[in-house]
């Protein structure tokens, strides 16, 4: 027997070469192997009569070697295999290409199972390249369910089916996680039948069961882990904060808070001071103003001489931020510090001295604050923003600088509700439905480069107003760009010939980070009258200003990501506008596009964007911070979902993670999820 844990190399015919193949799929381990799913099945199960064939449908049929396999060389690299084969209903002839393998293998007088498809196209059907097999052998090619799975350069199905066998007869797949109250309540098979049903089914039907058991096993992984962390931050106490009065705070703000932001701000305040580390999301629509939220909470952690930190996920939007708070708190006497990886070394180590003997009182950063070298005197407060770009784990990481602090998650995204549950399963919400007074939505168009001078001659207005513009491509460079927009092609064809009486500036995610905020403050102090980006102005950079957003290739963005971008304008108290370029004649591309023009509702429009591109995109791949679900699909799986969740919630309300079997695989599982969920961020 060997181990779930040991690598892929004690299997026969898997040495380092073929293990690096196997890497190129993140598969190390036996586990890894075992995990590896299938993406499809083709059913080879169904055995007919030759007579009984159709055009164009792949059967499986038994028939004898009628001669000896005749090659033919046609001309260079075309060999041609000609035989006979027959059985009690009819003769048929098989052609193979290059393949030496059936010219020898292929016996006068043998009878084999054969798999293929009789091709319609001419008269005397023939068919070309079937597989085969000995009608005694084990089925592998033929007679069975034939998993399709993914793969890489150099390895074949085939290869990773032998692969996947030898793993499956050499040790157990993962212990069983679901207490078998579950299992019957869901009507779903145990852990080592679906494992090895997943892999090797015996119909469609039990590869469907198969499927949807694991697909709950992770969701109640991932529901489970949630429920626990909420359990085990609900037992904790805190001392509870008892100077709420945020009377300075309130009067120092150039405008009076929307309703919602007081009633957010009302919740933060009763969690601070319950005894209980907070956990709260804000959600709120881009310019639904956030910030000042948060920035209430902070000024409470201050007030009750603790620390707070904000942790943004880039560095252009943890210098606003910076900027936003100093103003902010400098005249009450706080002192605000910036922690980015791009501050020479030098200046980091000052910064984190002052964080750690307290002379910082608002800390905002970037991951940089996540790094071990940084120590608080006294974190009271986490802010992390944009949170769908974190995961987790880096969540508590950075909770885990301070004694269970309170923390406060910001999302600018509407996230579906569902998505919301699995990301968020364990907090608490406010949301900001309210705009700040004297907002007109932004009216938003879609064209195509017919409009070309009509948006050109639309950008010289706005300037000409006194307003600044911002142009977004969706691709930096010419090389990566593929028929799209490049930002740095663009700029120049814009300055050179468009406007060269115009002062355009450009900014890209390729530019260092001093680069990057040299050119967007400069924009934001009006020295730029349009500014061509890339996504990195996505995420919360304010310019009051700006009154116009044209987006090139619309059609290369998310929906959600469109609504960000959008939102980057009409900040102001100007009317402002949106213009979404795009060549795509696709009508349901164009559809989605024009249902972005009709409404502002960031909910909708996620819902919408969950629906089309599923959770992997939703935020831009890779960067959602949710685990890699290898099986389940969060926008079809719903079902599932909601199942899942009941099942966990109802089982740890009971048993807790009782050390019973069940209890400590799940344990063991959820630290694994967790794990690779932070895994996909860095
Ligand atoms: P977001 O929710 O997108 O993070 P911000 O916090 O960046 O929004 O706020 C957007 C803009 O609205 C900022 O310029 C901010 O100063 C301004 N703002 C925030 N709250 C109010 C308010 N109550 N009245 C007027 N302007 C506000
Ligand atoms: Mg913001």
């Amino acid at each position: 027997m060997a181990k779930l844990s040991d690598p892929i190399t004690v299997l026969k015919g898997i040495g380092t070469a073929r293990a690096r193949q196997f890497a190129q799929l993140n598969i190390f381990t036996l586990r890894d192997l075992i995990c590896h799913f299938p993406r499809g099945y083709e059913d080879r199960t169904r055995l007919v009569d030759i007579a009984a064939l159709e055009a164009d449908v792949p059967a499986c049929f038994r028939a004898t070697v009628m001669n000896t396999p005749r090659t033919a060389h046609i001309r260079k690299g075309l060999d041609l295999t000609r035989v006979q084969v027959a059985d009690a209903t009819g003769r048929l002839t098989l052609t193979f290409f290059n393949s030496p393998y059936a010219a020898e293998q292929l016996r006068y007088g043998q009878e084999y199972v054969f798999y293929g498809t009789v091709s319609g196209d001419y008269a005397g059907y023939g068919m070309t390249n079937p597989v085969f097999e000995l009608p005694d052998s084990q089925p592998v090619t033929t007679r069975r369910i034939l998993p399709l799975y993914p793969l890489t350069a150099g390895l074949s199905n085939a290869a990773m089916l032998r692969a996947v066998r030898q793993a499956l007869a050499l040790c157990d797949p993962p212990a069983e996680i679901l207490p078998e109250s579950v299992r019957l309540a869901y009507g779903i098979p145990g852990a080592d039948r679906a494992y090895r049903a997943i892999h090797e089914p015996q119909s469609m039907a039990e590869a469907e069961l198969a499927k949807k058991r694991l697909i709950f096993e992770e969701f109640f992984i991932f529901s489970a882990g949630l429920a626990l962390m909420r359990s085990s931050r609900a037992e904790k106490r805190t001392e509870p904060w008892e100077n709420r009065d945020l009377g300075p705070f309130y009067a120092s703000l150039p405008f009076t808070l929307t309703g919602a932001q007081q009633r957010a701000i009302d919740e933060i305040l009763a969690d601070l001071g319950s005894g209980a580390p907070m956990n709260r999301l804000v959600q709120g629509d881009v310019g639904s103003g956030k910030t000042m939220v948060a920035a209430a909470a902070a000024y409470c952690a201050i007030l009750n001489h603790r620390q707070a930190a904000m942790m943004a996920p880039t560095e252009i939007l943890a210098e606003q931020h910076y900027r936003s708070f100093s103003r902010l708190f400098e005249p009450l006497g706080i002192r605000t510090v910036l922690l980015t990886g791009s501050l020479t070394p030098k200046r980091k180590r000052e910064i984190r001295e002052a964080i750690a003997a307290g002379e910082a009182d608002m800390v905002v950063g970037t991951h940089a604050l996540l790094s071990e070298a940084t120590v608080f005197r006294d974190l009271g407060l986490v802010v992390t923003d944009e949170q769908h770009r974190f995961g987790v784990a880096q969540r508590s990481r950075l909770s885990a600088k301070g004694s269970d602090p309170h923390l406060l998650v910001m999302s600018a995204t509407p996230i579906p509700r569902t998505l919301a549950l699995l990301m968020y399963g364990d907090l608490e919400v406010s949301v900001l439905n309210e705009l700040p007074p004297g907002r007109e939505p932004v009216d938003t168009f879609l064209v195509n480069e017919s409009y070309r001078p009509r948006i050109n001659a639309f950008i010289r207005k706005q300037v000409a107003e006194g307003h600044q513009c911002f142009v977004v491509c969706p691709a930096v460079e010419e090389s990566e760009a593929l028929g799209m927009k490049a930002a740095t092609v663009w700029a120049q064809t814009l300055e050179q010939t468009v406007f060269p009486d115009l002062r355009i500036a450009l900014i890209h995610g390729q530019m260092k980070g001093a680069e990057k905020e040299a050119v967007m403050a400069a924009f934001a102090r009006g020295e730029a009258d349009v500014l061509v980006a890339t996504t990195v102005v996505e995420v919360g950079v304010d310019v009051p200003n700006a009154t116009l957003m044209v987006i090139e290739d619309a059609d290369r963005f998310g929906l959600s990501q469109l609504h960000q971008l959008r939102g980057r304008v009409g900040r102001g108290g100007s009317k402002s506008y949106c213009i979404l370029t795009s060549q795509n004649r696709n009508p349901e591309t164009l559809s989605r596009l024009k249902a972005l023009c009709k409404t502002t509702d960031g909910f909708r429009i996620a819902e919408e964007d969950l629906k089309l591109r599923g959770p992997g995109d939703f935020f831009g791949s890779r960067q959602s911070g949710l685990p890699a679900f290898r099986v389940a699909n969060l926008s079809m799986d719903l079902e599932t979902l909601k199942q899942a969740q009941a099942a966990s919630a109802a089982w740890i309300e009971a048993e807790g993670t009782a050390d019973t079997p069940e209890g400590i695989a799940l344990r063991d599982r959820i630290g694994d999820l967790f794990r690779r969920a932070e895994g996909t961020m860095n």
